[in-house]
């Protein structure tokens, strides 16, 4: 009667070991009867399986005979077992006894047929192809399964950021590598602590609200900027974002934390803010600038008047002397307020378009000297590079180096002594430097010789020269360096450097 397959049609890809060529033969006719499509191959030898075993997937089901004269079903087991390849093993025979069979089925074969009872052999085949599907599908689901762990343990622990799964109390579950290294403080600790008490002590209670909404499920997540604590005491920002997940059969509800150290962006947001203070500071200065240059327009009319009328009062023959003595007290403080206006008034005057090369510009500036420095026995020296007439400035920049060599000069009265004056070009800059051999800055006052009216010349100075000289050398881009000795023969030297703006004109030489 012949049996029908679970699934006929299905390719049977059978080895049979056996030394009887008709045994072999009825096997496969009895597999077809029943509807399979059989594939044999029949085999008699220990090398025969090996090789046919080299063949990857190329069997469904092995029957081999209990004893072959070189070889049975016990050896062909444990080749089987040693190759690794989970197939159904089915043993039938002719001949075996009960003892056999229970310790072949012991070392592994599925089950045992016997050659007179061939009906019961296609329920066996049935199940164990069934039974030998459903471990490979389990194999298949492990091996899945390991690999889904290994992808995600490796994400996890080589994540660029810090990561962590904490109960929704906020304990440490999970820890990267990366989380630990942030917080100083080992895995293995991390793991008998809580997320809170990396947090700074006044952010902590910051987000119970939120967190709650996220653990009831009335949103998937959240982000806030905390200040995280290290385990040596230090801070550091820090971005948190906070994801719940789900609970999965009878697994608790977790929270992803995903921790981001955020100091570079915070640095760079701070710099960002502190240039627009700066800008906006630098606007109220222009501003305030341009409000003192109205005023000071303003008051310079009235003093020339004023100077003026000192003038010819002071020349009145008639004058008492203690009214000549209060007049002339008067023009000197007419005076000094000129000085301040004339000050304030050269700083913001600009003349756009209008320059003047930078050799000329402190050879004028050196020949308003000249006399005054001849009366205190000064001598200025000048070193100009040729190529110093070929960059142009504006003409602002006179008042700067006429502050300079004004400075080293009265750093020189009394004493005698030079001044030198060098420019030259190097590097896309002009460089200037004005150099005496003075008094030198005292160190106490070198931090407070910048400010607006600092001065330690009382009554003779304004306190205003290095502070207008400052502004126009950074207002054209440039900057101011000094460098100061008290003792010796060094004095004070102020190097200014200028960037080259338009490309030096170069007049080829006629030969
Ligand atoms: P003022 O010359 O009106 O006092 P400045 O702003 O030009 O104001 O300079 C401020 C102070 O810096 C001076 O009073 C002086 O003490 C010091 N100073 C500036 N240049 C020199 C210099 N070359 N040598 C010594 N001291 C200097
Ligand atoms: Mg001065």
């Amino acid at each position: 009667m012949p049996t029908v397959a679970i699934n006929p049609e299905a390719l049977l890809r059978v080895l049979i070991i056996e030394d009887y060529e008709e045994d072999a033969l009825l096997l496969q006719r009895h597999l077809a009867r029943a509807g399979y499509k059989v594939d044999a191959r029949r085999i008699e030898t220990a090398a025969e399986l090996k090789a046919a075993l080299e063949e990857p997937a190329a069997w469904d089901l092995v029957i081999a005979d209990y004893t072959l004269p070189t070889f049975g079903a016990r050896d062909a087991l444990k080749l089987i077992q040693k190759s690794g390849i989970d197939l159904p093993f089915i043993i039938v025979s002719g001949t075996i006894d009960e003892v056999s069979a229970v310790n072949a089925m012991r070392a592994g074969a599925h089950d045992y047929v016997l050659k007179g009872h061939l009906e019961r052999l296609l329920p066996a085949i049935e199940r164990e192809l069934a039974d030998s599907a459903r471990r490979q599908e389990r194999l298949r689901t492990e091996a899945e399964l390991r690999l889904a762990q290994q992808r995600f343990s490796a994400t996890f622990n080589q994540a660029a950021v810090g990561m962590a799964h904490t109960s929704i109390e906020g304990r440490f579950l999970l820890v990267n590598q990366r989380l630990a290294g942030m917080l100083g403080e080992p895995i293995d600790k991390l793991l008998a602590l809580q997320l809170r008490d990396f947090l700074l002590a006044s952010e902590r209670e910051l987000d119970r609200t939120i967190h709650a909404e996220l653990i009831s499920g009335g949103r998937s997540g959240y982000r806030v900027e905390r200040t995280l604590i290290r385990h040596d005491g230090s801070t550091f920002p820090a971005q948190l974002t906070a994801s719940l997940l789900k609970p999965d059969g009878h697994l608790h509800p977790t929270v992803l934390w995903v921790v981001e150290d955020i100091s570079a962006r915070k640095a760079a947001e701070k710099e960002t803010t502190e240039l627009m203070t700066r800008l906006i500071n630098s606007e109220r200065l222009a501003a305030a600038g341009r409000m003192a240059n109205t005023l000071a327009h303003e008051i310079n009319n009235p003093l020339e008047a004023l100077t003026n009328i000192f003038y010819l009062l002071q020349t009145h023959e008639d004058l008492p002397t203690q009214s000549r003595e209060m007049v002339e007290i008067a023009a000197r403080e007419i005076e000094r307020v000129g000085h301040i206006t004339r000050s304030t008034l050269s700083f913001y005057r600009k003349l756009p378009g209008r320059t003047i090369d930078l050799r000329t510009m402190l050879e004028e500036v050196v020949q308003l000297f000249q006399s005054r420095a001849r009366q205190h026995n000064v001598k200025i020296n000048t070193r100009y590079a040729d190529d110093t007439s070929s960059v142009h400035y504006d003409p602002a920049l006179r008042q700067v180096f006429a502050n300079l060599v004004g400075n080293a000069l009265e750093a020189m009265e009394g004493r005698s002594g030079s001044i030198t004056v060098r420019a030259r070009l190097a590097g896309g800059f002009a460089a200037v430097t004005v150099s005496d051999t003075g008094h030198g800055i005292d160190q106490a006052n070198l931090q407070s010789i910048f400010e607006p009216f600092f001065t330690t010349k009382g009554e003779r100075g304004t306190g205003l020269g290095l502070w207008v000289t400052r502004g126009i050398v950074e207002e054209q881009g440039g900057t101011l360096r000094l460098r100061s000795c008290i003792s010796g023969k060094r004095g004070t030297t102020i190097r200014i450097r200028l960037p080259i703006s338009a490309p030096a004109k170069i007049i080829p030489a006629l030969l």
